[in-house]
């Protein structure tokens, strides 16, 4: 799943009206970060299979450390507990554990069977992608819901409140649009680079983002 979890992450503020959107927007995504660090790594192991679905070009053989249920749990409670002491307390470290969580979940309905209930249990997944429109009207549902939510949430400070945030959503859904159409990737390599790249640019948008809105009280 790609902007099903980012939809999880704007919708967060919704729960979360104080806690920094960069970091709402790294709690469903962090499995997603966790996975090309240990990629690059050699820790964790997929291969390019061109057409392996729609949405896809990778076979996660082996993505344990990131994407096992067990493993996402622990992820969660670190995550939240790190959370506890910010602006929105026990309820900010609730819905980042959730976040987190969310994405084994999003990803078992979404992924073809490589997500495991613990590091080296049986292969799990539902298979959404194996049906393009099925996954576009999920996921496209979410992210507008997701984002309706958050701009619902908060408003802007000025106009990088309102731009920041709609250049944002624009990129979002074009790269997802183009998801299926784009050339596919050199290398495992270069995904993993271009995954960890990107997304950590997205969230130093989040934080930016956040210093020109505000909660709506
Ligand atoms: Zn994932």
């Amino acid at each position: 799943m790609f902007i099903g979890h980012f939809a999880v992450g704007f919708a967060s503020k919704r729960w979360a009206p104080r806690t920094n959107f960069g970091v709402l927007l790294l709690a469903p995504l962090l499995a997603d970060v966790i996975w090309p660090v240990l990629i690059l790594a050699g820790v964790e192991h997929a291969r390019l299979v061109p057409n392996a679905n729609p949405f896809l070009v990778l076979r996660l053989d082996d993505i344990p450390w990131s994407h096992s249920l067990l493993m996402d749990l622990v992820w969660a409670g670190l995550f939240g507990a790190l959370v506890l002491r910010g602006a929105d307390g026990r309820r900010g470290a609730v819905v980042v554990a959730v976040g987190v969580l969310s994405h084994w979940v999003l990803d078992w309905i979404t992924h073809t069977p490589d997500m495991a209930l613990w590091p080296g249990g049986p292969p799990l997944g539902l298979g959404l992608w194996n049906s393009v429109p099925g996954t576009m009207i999920v996921e496209s549902a979410m992210f507008v819901a997701g984002v309706w939510l958050y701009a619902r949430a908060t408003r802007p400070r000025n106009r990088v409140g309102s731009l920041a945030l709609w250049a944002l959503v624009g990129l979002l859904s074009l790269s997802y649009a183009a998801q299926p159409f784009s050339p596919p990737p050199p290398s495992i390599t270069a995904v993993g680079v271009a995954a960890l790249v990107m997304t950590v640019l997205i969230l130093f948008w989040a934080v930016w983002i956040d210093r020109h809105r505000e909660a709506v009280a």
